[in-house]
């Protein structure tokens, strides 16, 4: 059996075709896997399981239809959708993972996680995430009206992007302490994540000098990322070309 991760889906209405491509690979091929497992960024933004959204309607719907035959789906937080509730989780049927978790995938325990949390040089980031991440910030943001959350959605997202724009690359990449640290943490030898859009294996090196694997996801904005995991080994592929 093969199990499947991807992350940084950023579905959103603006692209209909990449949520018409996830829904169909849902249907195709997640439909015969032992899991699939989400690693966050699912949508371009979140801005509460109250509002209405037909993207959010077709992913649930494809998503339920999957637990229905009989194939669990896992999902972690992403530093876009980090407010997805439990509401949501349960329309759909996916379990609501914390980031990062371990779990034990075709036999061995690997980590997985979104990634952002990996990207401590980027301190402005690391200090909206601290914040965004208490439930005061929450209860006070969701507490807002639909319009009032949906524009400050859309001019964090304009702002994010013109901020990103102005950092090096290796701000915006994970820090190699924090990776280090995180399989410290967890005494496993894969770490899989994605937010940075960087598709890629790398050999990690690891506190007892062993060489472990961070294997990074990449987005579904041109590339339908795919990780798949099965007795033969591990491929990281791509849907779009
Ligand atoms: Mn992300």
């Amino acid at each position: 059996m093969t199990t499947l991760f991807i992350s940084d889906l950023h579905l959103d209405a603006s692209r209909p075709h990449i949520t018409r491509l996830f829904v169909e690979f849902v249907r195709n091929e997640a439909v015969n896997a032992s899991a699939l497992y989400i690693l966050g960024d699912l949508f371009e933004a979140w801005i509460g399981d109250d509002a209405e959204d037909e993207t959010a309607d077709a992913v649930a719907s494809a998503l339920a239809n999957l637990h229905e035959r009989g194939v669990p789906c896992f999902y972690l937080h992403g530093n876009r959708d980090f407010l997805l509730g439990d509401a949501y989780a349960r329309r759909a049927r996916m379990t609501l993972l914390p980031d990062p978790s371990e779990v034990e995938v075709e036999g061995e325990r690997i980590v997985i996680s979104h990634g952002d949390a990996l990207c401590i040089d980027d301190l402005p980031y690391v200090a909206f995430r601290a914040l965004s991440r208490t439930p005061a910030w929450q209860r006070a943001f969701l507490s807002r009206t639909v319009a009032e959350r949906v524009d400050f959605a859309r001019r964090a997202r304009a702002e994010s992007e013109r901020y990103t724009r102005s950092l090096e690359e290796q701000i915006t990449d994970v820090n190699p302490e924090a990776v280090r640290a995180q399989f410290a943490m967890h005494n496993v030898r894969r770490l899989i994540h994605g937010h940075t859009h960087r598709p890629a294996i790398h050999a990690s090196e690891m506190s007892d000098n062993a060489s472990g694997e961070r294997i990074v996801l990449g987005d579904w904005y041109e590339q339908g990322s795919v990780l798949r995991v099965g007795t033969e080994g591990l491929l990281l592929q791509k849907l779009l070309h």
